[in-house]
């Protein structure tokens, strides 16, 4: 997969069903222009969409690569590249939703705490303990790398209060 077949400046935010967001993304291998450039795009879409959280592979692109701002402000965004989570601990239950599925929302019970390791936009390793709200989203974005959407993780009752939103987006996927 080369990154410069895309046109970057053209890319926006793929829904579900689009079979795209069920594949995994691969690791990148090298930081360069065109990484920064996807990442730059990623970030405008998740603000304009006002998310907390993107995956490359949401713009089409499977690449490990993840934007995060728990604020949804700017100044907070964080970059996640090749990221890989261990030392998971405790539970929490928090209502999620994704920028793929609008419209549908659920309850999702992952770890509370979590590590992550990764490289920062410069390919410098770096490795920071997620909490709370930051846990629940670097999970649910690094979810997405593996072509994991929240709403497999649904309890049965969540995923029955789901159905309906989800064949709209199914049956509006259809028509486009
Ligand atoms: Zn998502």
């Amino acid at each position: 997969m080369k990154l410069s077949d895309f046109n970057i400046g053209q890319m926006y935010i793929r829904y579900y069903p689009d079979p795209i967001l069920r594949q995994s993304a691969a690791p990148i291998e090298e930081i360069d222009s065109e990484v920064i450039a996807l990442i730059d795009r990623m970030t405008d879409l998740m603000l304009e969409a006002n998310g907390i959280g993107l995956a490359a592979i949401q713009l089409g692109v499977p690449l490990q690569a993840v934007t995060l701002s728990l604020t949804g402000k700017r100044e907070d965004v964080e970059v996640f590249i090749n990221p890989v989570l261990d030392g998971f601990e405790g539970l929490s239950e928090v209502e999620e939703g994704c920028l793929s599925l609008p419209g549908v929302r659920g309850v999702v019970r992952r770890p509370a705490i979590c590590t992550v390791t990764s490289l920062d936009l410069e390919g410098n390793l770096f490795v920071t303990d997620m909490v709370e709200l930051g846990a629940t989203a670097i999970q649910h974005e690094v979810d997405h790398l593996q072509g994991k959407l929240f709403i497999d993780r649904l309890s049965t009752i969540s995923r029955l209060a789901c159905r309906k939103a989800l064949k709209q987006l199914e049956q509006q996927y259809q028509q486009d």
